[in-house]
């Protein structure tokens, strides 16, 4: 048995490429791979040579293989067997430090995409030696890459739990409630607000669970847990079609163990159960 893999972030490439460094290259939320007997295989950059200067380095694996971020031009040619999948659908299928790396290559791939040109005159932007940024020649404005914060949230009342169904879910699930920071509001503000919107219900103690980046919506999940203090379930709607009282031993199909809203539950459940 190996020891699992482990990635050693950073921003500084090695002088000179090193052989076999794994080339990310994300299409949007895509992400381009290989298959060998059904295994995933991350490409090397030695298939995509031209693309070098267009790579960012995000770090290494195990000490010795390097990992780069590519943004893929949509007229590039895949030579077979690579092939586009939607990265998620990976998770599993890659071990956790190399979905980890999925996931930072997607959010700097689309930054790298997204601010070619400056925002404030529409001139070309350049890469900023030494840091992971772009910068306009021109007027010197800096562009980084950019996370957009979110709350998730369980409320609990006694042994109960407060499951929501979205209304854009794809299919019948039933998860924690969740929205994005909004400018000038502090973390517990936005629990609040955002329950208060979605379900009608008033909280107390909150308090801070951890966190999950999720670079699928560059964003950081920011997890809490808090009480049930008043008020009847009225949901708004348009985001949330449906939210329900549940009991541990009677759960609806919940998300599946990828992300901090089943690690909220999980943790919820396992502590109702230690008290019986
Ligand atoms: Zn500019």
């Amino acid at each position: 048995m190996s020891l699992p893999s482990h990635f050693e972030p950073g921003h500084e490439p090695p002088h000179r490429p090193r052989d076999g460094a794994l080339f990310f290259l994300a299409r949007g939320l895509d992400l381009v791979i290989e298959e060998r007997d059904g295994a995933v295989v991350i490409p090397t950059g030695a298939s995509f040579p031209t693309l070098m200067a267009d790579a960012h380095f995000l770090g290494v694996l195990d000490a010795t293989t390097d990992c780069y971020a590519v943004s893929l031009p949509p007229d590039h040619p895949l030579p077979a067997p690579l092939k586009v999948v939607a990265a998620r659908t990976l998770f599993k299928r890659v071990d956790e430090a190399r979905f980890a790396v999925v996931g930072r290559a997607l959010a700097i791939a689309e930054w790298d995409l997204m601010h070619r040109f400056c925002g404030r005159c529409g001139h070309a932007t350049q890469l900023v030696p030494g840091e992971r940024a772009r910068r306009c020649p021109v007027d010197h404005t800096p562009f980084y890459p950019r996370i957009a914060p979110a709350i998730i949230v369980l409320i609990t009342r006694g042994d109960q739990m407060l499951l929501a169904r979205n209304a854009t879910f794809p299919e019948p699930m039933y998860s924690t409630l969740a929205g994005f920071v909004d400018a000038g509001e502090s973390l517990e503000e936005t629990v609040r607000r955002e329950v208060k919107e979605e379900v009608g219900l008033e909280l107390r103690d909150v308090r801070y669970f951890g966190s999950q980046p999720w670079p699928y919506g560059r964003s950081l999940m920011v997890g809490f847990t808090a009480e049930y203090a008043g008020g009847e379930i009225a949901v708004d709607g348009k985001e949330i079609a449906e939210a329900r009282w549940f009991s541990v031993d009677d759960l609806p199909r919940i998300p599946p163990p990828i992300s901090i809203a089943r690690h909220l539950i999980d943790s919820f459940i396992a502590r109702v159960k230690a008290t019986r």
